[in-house]
């Protein structure tokens, strides 16, 4: 089969569309359409506000374009809700500036005043922030549930339970958690409002390429995309992926709040899920490999990492998702809070940040974690990793460093 070219001196291009491919390979071939745009190979950046009708009569078809105002994006961005769609198997993929907006845009796009949100506990601080703030003061009740609950979640239930939101590992201290099962649970036909329920997942820290959230009952699956699909530490990007059932809603939430993506942040995140599995295989091997090594230190007590087997959320991990991210948890067994901050201080290579998912190393210290239901009781100081693409025998002689300052504060 050929596609025509909209140009009429440009030859015709070979239709590729073979859906038994690989995820390596679709996430190379997605949301490209060369022969749309005389064989360039990446799509088009549009700087646009003005979209143009050709007449009042096409002016008129405006509900039914997907191009006609420049909020609702260009060829450029659907090219890349387009590959998002497919790694998802979404039937709709909404944009938004930032992670945290596509988070704050899912929820408030099927809650309403009196409805009632169960949160998972380990959830990202700022969504939480956003629960007990906002959602609060639009009469919207949050509770929150252990990650570890499982089907047990139907106790929790209330019929006007709207929202069950669910993210794992969990923030910081990385429980995983029995998606298929919660989600179950949640939609299960006999449950008052179970119809209705809307199953919301971020799925940051695994990406589509590691799990796909709704082949697992999952509604709406979150990306910050700022993270590992950006990948380069330069672009803020958030996506709210959705299933059949739930794409008009959150299509129309997006809308009505007047979520926009820029053009070039949202090329920046396109171009870096092509390269986004040669990434993630490289941060998963460098963490392994600091993790054995800090696993060797004697202040180390623990690492939260579920591809661990000795992690608690290991079956979990083993069972739903295809990999890892190079992101990761590590406790010591004691120490000062002076000594927590040589291990950080010391390192060259490790920076001090908090957005993780770009080529670079990094390392935070955790303050208190905010937990309602679940306790969160490190032994010694607690810190989050992350496993840049530096090498990881200079990145373990930087920790070694690091470890060296650490005890000499102590
Ligand atoms: C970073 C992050 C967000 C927020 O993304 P931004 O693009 O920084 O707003 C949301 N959820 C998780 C799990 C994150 O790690």
């Amino acid at each position: 089969m050929t596609k025509r070219s909209p140009f009429s001196d440009q030859p015709a291009f070979p239709q590729k569309k073979d859906t038994t491919h690989r995820p390596a390979t679709r996430i190379i071939e997605a949301g490209r359409d060369p022969a749309a745009q005389d064989g360039a190979v990446n799509p088009p950046v549009y700087h646009a506000s003005t979209i143009l009708y050709p007449n009042v009569a096409a002016m008129k078809e405006y509900p039914r374009l997907r191009t006609r105002y420049g909020r609702h994006g260009t060829p450029g961005t659907h090219a890349f809700e387009d590959a998002m769609s497919e790694l998802e198997g979404a039937a709709v993929t909404c944009l938004a500036s930032s992670g945290l907006l596509a988070v704050t845009g899912s929820i408030l796009s099927f809650v309403k005043a009196g409805d009632h949100l169960l949160m998972v506990d380990t959830v990202y601080e700022p969504t939480r922030d956003f629960c007990e703030g906002m959602l609060k003061r639009l009469g919207v009740e949050t509770s929150y549930y252990d990650p570890e609950i499982g089907a047990g979640i139907t106790s929790l239930l209330r019929p006007n339970t709207k929202v069950v939101f669910l993210e794992a590992p969990g923030s910081r201290s990385f429980e995983m958690q029995d998606v298929s099962g919660i989600a179950a649970a949640a939609k299960a036909p006999g449950v008052p409002g179970g119809a209705e329920r809307v199953v919301i997942m971020d799925n940051t820290w695994a990406t589509p390429l590691l799990f796909r959230p709704l082949e697992h009952g999952v509604d709406v699956s979150i990306q910050a995309a700022t993270k590992y699909i950006v990948g380069h530490a330069d672009a803020m990007l958030g996506t709210a992926a959705a299933t059949d059932r739930c794409a008009d809603q959150l299509q129309a939430g997006f809308r009505a709040l007047g979520f926009s993506a820029a053009p070039d942040d949202t090329y920046l995140a396109f171009r870096g899920l092509k390269t986004l599995h040669v990434r993630l295989e490289r941060h998963w091997r460098t963490a392994e490999a600091l993790i054995e090594w800090l696993l060797r230190q004697p202040e180390v007590s623990r690492v939260l990492f579920p591809p661990l087997p000795t992690d608690p959320g290991h079956t979990l991990w083993k069972r739903d998702f295809d990999g890892a991210s190079g992101l990761f948890g590590l406790v010591l067994n004691q120490g000062t809070e002076t000594q927590a901050a040589q291990l950080c201080d010391v390192p060259e290579l490790f920076g001090i940040g908090f957005s993780w998912g770009g080529y670079e190393s990094l390392i935070v210290p955790n303050r208190r974690l905010p937990r309602s239901v679940t306790a969160w009781a490190p032994e010694g100081p607690s810190f989050r990793l992350h496993a840049g693409l530096e090498d990881p025998a200079d990145l373990i002689a930087d920790l070694q460093r690091g470890f060296e300052a650490f005890r000499a504060a102590g």
